[in-house]
């Protein structure tokens, strides 16, 4: 007998599959300086493909400099959104020099350039992340070839061990911060409602939400906040976790959909569209949404979402980062096609094209 998950959309499941994910988790301001030598030796690795952003490159090869000429390539090509291009080149850079494994600081477009040399070469990664993204917890890989973005999910890409140091985050620039912990948040929303949502799952993601409305506002008011950094990076592993595990719903359908065919900015769009989703799927999830509002430290989900994306000063609405109002008729045949058949509530075609023209026009949603 198959062991299905039961329940109605939304709700908590009494019935499922829990796949625990592998993967080392080493955590604490300063491990990335000291323990990295010692993470990719129990690996085995002794031949590492650095990979970085251009902008990132001095911290990488500066967290590098303890493994000496164990370093044996250093890439700095990374691009948003991972061109095939890109990954072809990093690729054939870790081949022609004998690699045996990749190091990546950076965030989520660097740890996916990272993937994609490990899709096809099967190298073992260890994961620097310098953002909120969460990717580094995930067996989820994206490419992108002419302007589409194709995803997949592998065991091999996921990073075999990940080194969170919050004082590599320290840089990230406030506005960055914002929207890149509430990329982080969307990931732990959705996974109350999306396929492979359980118990665990759930926990995970409370706890999540709580460590980043808790963190986030304390990061904005001061960037150079070490604890709140801390608990704000805690809060973006476990939301990372929580979607490994639960899946995508309706949320990330969203927002892939549109930074693929509009070329938005990833986390910005994560930020601003979360409280469009949450505010329509709450009504149909009200354990779900009494859980997030808990979390959130707030009566109500919807209403203390919007108050925290006001105070963490996200944009309002899509159109303030690019999506012109023409594309809303286009983008909604797009969602529809690719909305899931379990969300909570039927995302039908007027039900999406409300919910895409609200996303775009702003204000954030209150209950
Ligand atoms: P990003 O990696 O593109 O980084 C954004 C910018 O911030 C870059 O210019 C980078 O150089 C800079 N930056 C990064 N860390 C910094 C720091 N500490 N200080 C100063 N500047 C810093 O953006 P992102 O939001 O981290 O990642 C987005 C990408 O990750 C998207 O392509 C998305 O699809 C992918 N992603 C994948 C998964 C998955 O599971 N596969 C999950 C989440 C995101």
């Amino acid at each position: 007998m198959t062991f299905e998950a039961v329940s109605k959309p939304g709700a908590e499941l009494t019935r499922f599959t829990y796949d625990a994910l592998p993967g080392r988790v080493v955590f604490g301001a300063g491990a990335a300086r000291d323990v990295l030598a010692e993470q990719l030796e129990r690996l085995g690795v002794d031949r590492v493909l650095l990979v970085a952003t251009e902008q990132g490159e001095a911290l990488a090869r500066e967290l590098g400099r303890p493994l000496g000429d164990r370093v044996v390539a250093v890439f700095t090509g990374v691009r948003p959104h991972v061109p095939v291009e890109v990954a072809d080149t990093a690729r054939a850079m870790a081949t022609d020099a004998g690699a045996t494994g990749v190091l990546s600081v950076g965030g989520g477009s660097t740890t996916g350039t990272a993937k994609a040399v490990a899709l096809t070469t099967g190298l073992p990664i260890v994961a620097v992340p310098t953002t909120y993204a969460g990717s580094e917890v995930t067996p989820v890989w994206g490419m992108t070839e002419a302007d589409r973005k194709t995803t997949g999910v592998d065991p091999i890409v996921q990073p075999r061990t990940v080194v969170y140091d919050p004082e590599l985050t320290l840089t990230l620039p406030p506005a960055m911060s914002a929207v890149s912990g509430l990329n982080a948040m969307a990931h732990s929303v959705e996974a109350f409602w999306a396929a492979g949502r359980n118990p665990v799952t759930s926990a995970i993601a409370e706890r999540s939400i709580r460590a980043l409305a808790d963190a986030l506002p304390a990061v904005l008011a001061d960037p150079k906040d070490l604890p709140a950094r801390s608990e704000a990076l805690l809060g973006a592993w476990l939301a990372g976790a929580a979607f490994a595990v639960a899946g995508s719903g309706l949320h990330h359908k969203i927002c892939h959909v549109l930074g693929g065919a509009y070329d938005l900015p990833h986390a910005e769009t994560h930020a601003i569209v979360l409280p469009h989703v949450l505010s329509f799927n709450a009504p149909a999830v009200p354990d779900a949404a009494a859980r997030i509002a808990g979390a959130l430290g707030r009566a109500d989900a919807v209403t203390g979402l919007a108050e925290l994306s006001t105070a963490l000063g996200v944009p309002e609405g899509l159109r303030a980062v690019g999506l012109p109002e023409e594309a809303l008729d286009e983008a909604t045949d797009l969602v529809v096609e690719k909305a899931p058949p379990d969300n909570p509530r039927p995302a039908e075609r007027d039900a999406v094209a409300t919910l895409l023209r609200a996303a775009w026009a702003g204000p954030v949603p209150r209950a």
